[in-house]
């Protein structure tokens, strides 16, 4: 059940929304989208709509979409209030998505994106990732062991 929640986030959730997305859960964002074409699309794909917007999760209410009133102004805060009331535990899958896009990555093969990706990088890592919309190159290197960290961190206050 977990794996399968989506969601939708309101223009002031970016943060949050880069760290669910690390979670591995599927999250759409757009700074461009307005309230109404936000609640179309989410009812369409099933996401909960996550806000800090009080107009917009009562309208939400009333139109029996699936919506959170975020009440938290720190982005680690408002990530444990979303995993408690939606009853999601870790572990969690680091980076499955891509942080800007939301697509899941591919695996790539390395001989093929030598020239993308720094020299040091290429000599010490052996599994790359790449977001097939925004074409970034991802690896599981120590920016990933760090989200993981602080994602322990965030869980075990
Ligand atoms: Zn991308």
């Amino acid at each position: 059940m977990s794996s399968e929640i989506k969601f939708s986030a309101d223009c002031m959730l970016g943060k949050l929304c880069r760290w669910l997305r690390i979670c591995g859960l599927d999250t759409f964002y757009s700074r461009r989208i307005n309230d109404p074409d936000l609640m179309v699309k989410a009812q369409k794909e099933n996401r909960v709509i996550l806000t800090r917007d009080h107009a917009l999760f009562n309208i939400c209410q009333t139109k029996n979409l699936k919506a959170l009133l975020i009440s938290h102004d720190f982005f680690e805060d408002q990530l444990k209030q979303v995993f408690r009331e939606l009853n999601i535990h870790p572990p969690f899958i680091i980076s499955q998505r891509c942080l800007d896009c939301n697509e899941i990555l591919q695996r790539v093969i390395k001989s093929e994106i030598q020239d993308q990706v720094p020299p040091y990088i290429y000599n010490n890592q052996e599994k790359f990732y790449q977001c097939p919309i925004c074409h970034k190159i991802f690896w599981p290197g120590t920016h990933w062991l760090q989200m993981k960290k602080k994602l322990t961190q965030i869980f075990e206050e």
